[in-house]
């Protein structure tokens, strides 16, 4: 089980090491369990952030890399840049990526093959607005977001992608999907990933849930079969939230 804490544009360098020292405490509650804790902070955090977990099993992502290695791109960071300030994943296609920058499937395609280069484990974030939910469009919406993101991806090796389902409704509002509606489309996206990659891979695939997870409905959501953790935004900021919802992992998945 994966937990993850996407921090966005929160935190000054002296509130993120307090917050990832805090975290790392809170995780030592996952030693020996199945459960894995990540810490997304800003850019200019990361490395700030990479040397108060060390020492501790927390992992550190970026929030979103360039699709190229390096040049004349200017404000962009690459994955080889994360990779070397000691990240180990990246979040690609995040929703407020889709809406605010114009990121489309196409690109958080381009992306991916990135952090396959690079050695990141990307975290593809798919979900449905609001409007595509009412108009009974949820599913055909998520399917082709996942077909689009991975297409040409071949999983080698250890490298296996991670999926988040976000619905656009949840995220940042206190709505979240019911236990049933989560569960739903967790089991189509599996099968849509069966399809891009067969059964065994997506068998093996993290598919986590983002959207106003917090500690009362974290065990309820983490409970459900085909959700093997949780992306989370504003709770990842407070961290006897964040702690709780690692300890709802831990309680799952033991
Ligand atoms: C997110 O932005 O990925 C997210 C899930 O945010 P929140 O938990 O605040 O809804």
């Amino acid at each position: 089980m994966l937990i993850v804490g996407n921090w966005k544009m929160n935190t000054t360098r002296p509130d993120a090491r307090a917050l990832a020292e805090a975290v790392a405490e809170a995780s030592s509650v996952a030693r020996g369990s199945s459960v894995r804790v990540t810490v997304c902070p800003p850019f200019v955090n990361i490395e700030t952030v990479v040397s108060a977990v060390s020492g501790s099993d927390v992992l550190v992502g970026g929030q979103n890399l360039h699709q190229s290695e390096s040049g004349a791109y200017t404000g962009e960071i690459s994955g080889r840049m994360l990779r070397a300030a000691g990240c180990s994943l990246v979040i690609l296609g995040h929703s407020e990526r889709r809406q605010y920058f114009g990121e489309d499937d196409t690109l958080v395609n381009e992306k991916c093959v990135a952090a396959q280069t690079a050695g990141l484990i990307p975290i593809v974030c798919v979900g449905e607005t609001l409007e595509q939910r009412k108009e009974g469009m949820e599913e055909d919406v998520v399917s082709a977001q996942i077909a689009g993101a991975f297409k040409g991806i071949c999983p080698e090796g250890e490298w296996l992608p991670v999926v988040a389902y976000e619905p656009v409704w949840a995220i940042g509002t206190g709505l979240t999907a019911t236990p049933e509606q989560a569960q739903w489309m967790h089991a189509l996206i599996r099968s849509s990933l069966a399809t891009e990659f067969g059964a065994e891979v997506a068998n093996r695939m993290e598919i986590l849930y983002g959207g106003s997870m917090k500690p009362g409905n974290a065990e309820e959501l983490l409970s459900q079969p085909d959700i093997s953790g949780g992306l989370i935004g504003g709770a990842s900021l407070k961290v006897d939230d964040f702690a709780s919802i690692i300890r709802a992992a831990v309680h799952v998945s033991t």
